[in-house]
């Protein structure tokens, strides 16, 4: 019999990545691809994938994509980039293309919602139902998973643009293309950090009050999804958190914040557990493409 196998790709803004292989400890082949042109792009990846099944049978796809997507099977727009500022990818149609072009079905989320998928199944999150996975990075982005599917509604969930209570300097100096410094991304993604510091995230010393301001508006982001999803773990990545002195920071704030409302030992008792890091670094992703791959039940 044909030995069977599974593709997952991240689409991110600066980059595709692509994984072959039959579960998360059984990759078999990483690529990575600049994002230029939709036909340069997606041909790349299609091309990466067909050389190296090896006369395997590739099953299905999955795709977790750079946003804002359309994820409703009943939409004419299904599968497609929807009003992206990113030139060239507005109204582009991934799934669509990488269908034909790979002849198996193709399962699709956002970057995030993968993301959070792939730490819930197999990662910082794993042996939960639910779980909220934060990116904070040169935008913020938030992904969910409850009840061990990926959270949509009316679209999808947009997380990184939660209104936050932010100082006036943060608001003047505010980066959000729609909300300036109304909202989390606004304030908190590393080039508002880098906005209102005048120099890079990373240069900037722990010692700088910028990061307890920091911590500050992320303890918010932390406390809305406590109260609306209630999810058992949140999760906090990205270019950002390389600061490893803000995660304590956050957790702090979190408690300074919610002040003993939730009644969870979790969050009285093992803080360090409910607001993690991630644990699948820069593949969570395209794991979680391979998992929505792998697992048809995922598909609506
Ligand atoms: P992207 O969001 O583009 O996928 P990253 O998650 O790496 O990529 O985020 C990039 C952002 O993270 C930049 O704004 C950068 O300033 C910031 N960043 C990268 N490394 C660090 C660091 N060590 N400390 C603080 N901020 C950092
Ligand atoms: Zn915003």
């Amino acid at each position: 019999m044909t030995e069977r196998i599974w593709a997952g790709i991240e689409g991110g803004g600066t980059k595709f990545v692509c994984l072959l292989g039959v579960g998360p400890d059984d990759v078999l082949a990483v690529g990575s691809f600049p994002t230029t042109t939709p036909e340069e792009t997606l041909g790349a990846v299609t091309r990466f994938i067909t050389t190296h099944l090896d006369g395997r049978a590739l099953v299905a796809a999955g795709a977790a994509c750079f946003g804002p997507i359309d994820l409703d099977v009943r939409s004419p727009g299904y599968g497609s980039i929807t009003n992206t500022p990113k030139a060239g990818w507005s109204n582009v149609n991934v799934v669509g293309i990488l269908r034909e072009r790979l002849g198996v079905p193709v399962r699709w989320e956002t970057d995030v919602n993968g993301a959070a998928l792939a730490e819930q199944r197999w990662g910082a999150a794993r042996g939960l139902r639910s779980a909220v996975y934060f990116t904070v990075g040169t935008g913020i982005g938030g992904g969910a998973v409850i009840d061990g599917r990926p959270l949509h509604g009316l679209l999808h969930p947009e997380m990184g643009h939660l209104p936050v209570v932010v100082t006036p300097d943060a608001a003047g100096a505010g980066v959000c293309p729609f909300h300036g410094g109304a909202c989390l991304e606004g304030v908190a993604s590393g080039p508002a950090i880098q906005a209102r510091a005048g120099r890079p995230a990373e240069r900037i010393p722990p010692e700088d009050p910028i990061w307890e301001e920091e911590a500050r508006y992320l303890a918010f982001a932390a406390a809305t999804v406590t109260y609306t999803l209630s999810p058992q773990r949140i999760i906090f990545g990205g270019g950002v958190l390389k600061q490893d002195h803000l995660l304590p920071r956050i957790r702090q704030q979190f408690q300074a914040l919610v002040n003993g409302y939730v009644r969870s030992p979790t969050v009285t008792d093992a803080l360090e557990q409910y607001i993690a890091p991630p644990q699948l670094g820069d593949r969570a992703g395209a794991l979680g493409a391979l998992a929505l791959a792998l697992d048809p039940d995922l598909a609506e």
